[in-house]
């Protein structure tokens, strides 16, 4: 499903890190979270607008050590930020569950800021 790491991005369907351009994951991957559009937007604690993609699956990612529940957008799941394993970009949050009866046990939230995707204006297609 995703692409060997160094692959060009011209995946069809492929989401890629906006900095480097590696394959983070594929369209199939997008995942709707407690009912809500695979794309929304947020609001920090500190009142930052966030739009973010949710994904059940995403690759070539590098994850903080430490977790949290706190301020999060999603009840019942802790986040971590993640980041390119190529560029060190930070890309969004992996969301784990903190109980086993949640659905999904875990999952991404990407900032659309921070990747492409097919369609997108200005991607090398
Ligand atoms: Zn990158």
């Amino acid at each position: 499903m995703i692409a060997p790491l160094g692959f060009s991005g011209k995946v069809p369907g492929a989401i890629s890190c906006r900095g480097c351009g590696a394959v983070i994951a594929s369209e199939a991957d997008a995942l709707s979270v407690m009912g809500r559009p695979v794309q929304s937007t947020y609001v920090n604690p500190v009142g930052a607008v966030c739009e973010i993609l949710t994904l059940g699956e995403a690759a070539n990612l590098i994850g903080a050590s430490a977790s949290t529940e706190a301020h999060t957008w999603f009840e019942g799941y802790a986040w971590r930020p993640v980041a390119c394993a190529s560029c060190q970009q930070l890309l969004g949050w992996r969301y784990e569950a903190s109980s086993p009866g949640l659905e999904p046990q875990t999952f991404f939230g990407l900032l659309v800021g921070a990747i492409t995707r097919p369609g997108d204006p200005g991607r090398d297609m």
